[in-house]
């Protein structure tokens, strides 16, 4: 009996899934493995019914997903964004499954989300509907079952109002459910630099690869938020020249290099975290688009989903991308840049800084006792570099694409793993 592939209307779903069909065939995977993992272990929907602040209610839909469990809890985000479904909370958990194996840390893959807008929702009517979804997941949700995290339109104060509903539902706390907290309660420090502090471990170690050293190397990144910021900033301080950033005011590029402490301090006091108005030496102002075809060593895009596509992929001039955004390169446009001999750094090994960095937050709370920012980097730092050579050997042994390889050697361990535990339940 062969195996009948899963397909999806959802984009997200259905690229996702052809990836993980592709890479299993070709590792020869077994047809009932291959139906295992190609579905969600758990999929809860629930409605979040809430009292907004005028008196009126209004109910929103949520969901939580456990893609997989074999190595460990579901670990993933909870998303607050109108356009939150199924397919997409299934979608993400399921590349969860594979960062999670690849980054090498004990969790499977999880994710969830509400279908609320949190740019019109007053910060009560945020925790009203934070506390009822909380409730509502409470059953599926735990330190050893399934561990959620901030997400798009989610962060520290959501983790809190989640993390203390069920404490207190359960009478007992445990900071160790959610990661992601404010480091006043239960959080790491560490945590926000680290997956920026990754993705630019990624492009270091993948120059050194390939013979080029970082310094002196040029990069470009897109976003100039907390991955972007963090990446350009880490690049720079190795001696990298980051001639290139952008945010959603524009690109900002300087050919002598850009002063990325200069231009974080400035977003940083920009009322809404951005470069509008920064200005140094040779610095010009160009289109949005601009960084995506500047004649750069590597770029970083760091912003959204997409970003690379069939439309502009093209012109894109790096010679290597390291992908810090989750599904920055669509599959047309992959195809694309690996005609043009691009090689790229996928997102699931290059971004894994930020779920490497809960898994410290987990740990640190499991054990009561905390670490200093200096060991909490020191092993992300330790793991990011192992990580990107085991793919990298793959890939070069195999003579297959990084992003193949990434999946091959994160499907394996987790095929390894139900195989080893068995198939029940
Ligand atoms: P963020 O909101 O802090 O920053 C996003 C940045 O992108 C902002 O500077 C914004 O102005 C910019 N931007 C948005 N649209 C743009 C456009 N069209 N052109 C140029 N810039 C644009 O978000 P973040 O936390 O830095 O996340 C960025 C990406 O990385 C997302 O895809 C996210 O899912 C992914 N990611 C984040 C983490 C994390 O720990 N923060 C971990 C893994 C993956």
């Amino acid at each position: 009996m062969s195996v009948e592939k899963r397909t999806s209307t959802n984009v997200l779903l259905d690229t996702a899934l052809k990836n993980f069909y592709a890479a299993a065939a070709e590792m020869g995977l077994d047809d009932g493995l291959v139906e295992i993992l190609s579905r969600s272990e758990r999929k809860v929907c629930v409605s979040v019914p809430v009292e907004l602040d005028d008196g009126t209610i209004r109910v929103c839909d949520g969901y939580r997903v456990a893609h997989s469990t074999a190595l460990g809890p579901a670990k993933g985000g909870v998303r607050f964004h109108p356009d939150v479904c199924l397919d997409e909370c299934e979608a993400l958990a399921f590349m969860m499954t594979w960062k999670c194996s690849l980054a090498g840390i004990p969790y499977g893959g999880g994710k969830g989300g509400v279908a609320c807008d949190p740019l019109e929702l007053s910060p009560k009517e945020k925790e009203r509907i934070a506390r009822t979804f909380a409730a509502r997941i409470e059953p599926f949700v735990g330190s050893w079952t399934d561990v959620p995290a901030p997400d798009v339109g989610t962060g520290g104060p959501e983790m809190v109002w989640f993390m203390d509903t069920i404490s207190k539902m359960r009478g007992r706390l445990d900071p160790a459910i959610f990661t992601g907290k404010p480091i006043s309660l239960w959080g790491s420090k560490g945590r926000t630099a680290a997956t920026g502090l990754g993705v630019a471990t990624c492009a270091m170690e993948f120059l050194k690869a390939i013979g080029k050293p970082v310094q002196g190397a040029t990069a470009a990144v897109q976003g100039f938020g907390n991955v972007g910021s963090h990446a350009a900033r880490v690049l720079t301080e190795a001696g990298a020249k980051v001639v290139g950033i952008s945010d959603i005011t524009g690109t900002y590029f300087c050919k002598d290099g850009l002063d990325i402490a200069k231009a974080m301090a400035h977003s940083a006091a920009h009322p809404k975290k951005l470069l509008e108005g920064f200005e140094q030496p040779g610095l010009e102002k160009r289109p949005l688009e601009d960084v995506l075809f500047l004649d750069v060593d590597v770029f970083l895009p760091c912003a959204l989903e997409g970003a690379v596509n069939a439309k502009n992929a093209d012109k894109v001039k790096a010679k290597y991308i390291v992908e810090g955004a989750n599904g920055p390169i669509t599959p047309e446009a992959d195809a694309i840049l690996d005609g043009k001999g691009v090689l790229i750094v996928p997102d699931f090994l290059a971004n894994s800084g930020g779920v490497i960095g809960s898994y410290f937050e987990w740990c640190q709370n499991l054990a009561g006792f905390f670490w200093t920012e200096a060991e909490y980097n020191e092993r992300l730092l330790r793991i990011m570099r192992d990580n990107f050579h085991r793919v990298w050997e793959y890939s070069k042994e195999k003579n297959i694409k990084m992003r193949r390889a990434a999946f091959m050697v994160s499907i394996k361990r987790v095929a390894d793993a139900v195989r080893m535990r068995g198939v029940f339940l």
